[in-house]
């Protein structure tokens, strides 16, 4: 049997006749840039999320780069965020001028830890009152903005974060480009999807994604009509009419044979989020007896959508190759934090800085959760663990 890691060809399948008819239309109508698919899947995702504004983008890569622009976040300036997460979310805050400040992660959910967090802002910045910015007391950077990384399809927890963000005229951004549909309890005690809770927040429908094109394609969020304005302009060349540029924008506009599939696929997300909710029900009971093996904590205050299902276990790579060996393909997200990273040495860091996060990356593994997943896979991927672990 073999079982890949993601399956994007049976999931095609079962959607075959919408998804050709739909790029068939795009093609017909030569429509390719931008126009009605385009504007309908934005309003169509916007109502997903609970949000005023949804803009389409090129990737979930532009989509950060976009989010950050608009938020003025640029050289000077210091964004904190996780080490657990891809390279894309900080890779943007650079390239947007501004230095990326890590934080470690919180050991039962991955994402960004809240108390270390406050604890890392007040011993390390001061409240400058004559710019309204906390400033770094060593390197003199503002620090703007927050970017918690909804984990593996978990939100972060947004409440404390808000909170830390309100009290020092932070802003929050969300990287919530593996947890589309996952919710969160707000302070009004309701059930909210990532992507309403920062002032931005950035998607990405990587085919791979729980909701993933044909090709690249992502999206930025917001409730902000001033922003999104901004934001509508940026992705299109600064550009106000055909002719009008009010500044100088990027091309990260969304293509419109992705927005058709997407809209296609969007349909879909709430089943194939349940669908990968069950399967990880599964596995949490099929595995849960095994020593050496932890499998995914649920925060009470939010609901997983299992963009991947994670295991902890001291024996990962023994694992992994056993999987291999027997046709499963699984994943490591990440065999390494990004404070680790070549790309990364310019700022310092050394293994021992964020402990969590290198205990998470040497034993985390990803097993295949798309919602196609038969209970057959499932047994077999169960079985082939079981023949490394012990019942404890
Ligand atoms: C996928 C991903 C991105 C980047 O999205 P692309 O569409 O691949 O550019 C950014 N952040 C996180 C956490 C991701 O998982």
């Amino acid at each position: 049997m073999k079982i890949p890691l993601v399956d994007l060809k049976t999931q095609y399948l079962t959607i075959k006749d919408e998804i050709d008819s739909a790029i068939q239309r795009v093609i017909d109508s030569t429509s390719f840039i931008l126009g009605e698919e385009v504007a309908t899947f934005e309003n169509e995702f916007a109502a997903y999320c609970g949000v005023k504004y949804a803009l389409g983008t090129s990737s979930g890569t532009t989509a950060i780069h976009t989010a950050l622009t608009a938020l003025g976040i640029g050289p000077g300036d210091e964004v904190l965020t996780t080490p657990m997460t891809f390279m894309a979310t900080t890779a943007e805050i650079t390239h947007a001028g501004a230095r990326p400040v890590f934080v470690d992660i919180e050991p039962r959910s991955f994402t960004l830890d809240v108390e270390k967090t406050r604890e890392r802002t007040e011993a390390e910045y001061y409240f400058d009152d004559q710019v309204g910015y906390l400033v770094n007391r060593l390197t003199q950077r503002r620090l703007k903005a927050i970017m918690p990384v909804h984990l593996y399809g978990q939100m972060a927890d947004m409440n404390p974060l808000l909170e830390l963000a309100d009290e020092y005229q932070l802003t929050l951004i969300e990287d919530a480009a593996q947890a589309h549909g996952a919710e969160y309890r707000s302070k009004e005690r309701q059930w909210k999807r990532a992507g309403s809770f920062g002032l931005v927040a950035c998607f990405s429908f990587y085919p791979g994604k729980n909701l993933g094109a044909y090709g690249d394609a992502g999206a930025v969020v917001t409730n902000d009509a001033e922003r999104a304005h901004y934001m509508r302009l940026f992705i299109d060349q600064g550009r106000k009419d055909k002719y009008t540029h009010l500044f100088e924008g990027r091309n990260y506009r969304l293509d419109t044979i992705q927005a058709a599939i997407l809209r296609v696929k969007l349909q879909y997300l709430d089943q194939w989020n349940e669908a990968r909710r069950r399967i990880a029900r599964a596995y949490d009971e099929l595995l849960q007896d095994l020593a050496d093996i932890k499998v995914p904590e649920v925060m009470d205050y939010g609901r997983h959508v299992y963009h991947l299902y994670v295991i902890r276990t001291p024996r990962r790579d023994e694992l992994f190759r056993k999987l291999s060996e027997n046709g499963i393909g699984a994943g490591i997200h990440y065999p390494a934090p990004l404070h680790l990273q070549p790309a990364y040495r310019y700022l310092n860091y050394k293994p021992g800085d964020f402990p969590v996060a290198e205990a998470c990356a040497r034993e985390v593994l990803s097993l295949p959760v798309y919602s196609e997943l038969t209970d057959e896979q499932i047994e077999f991927i169960v079985n082939t663990i079981k023949t490394l672990f012990t019942v404890h």
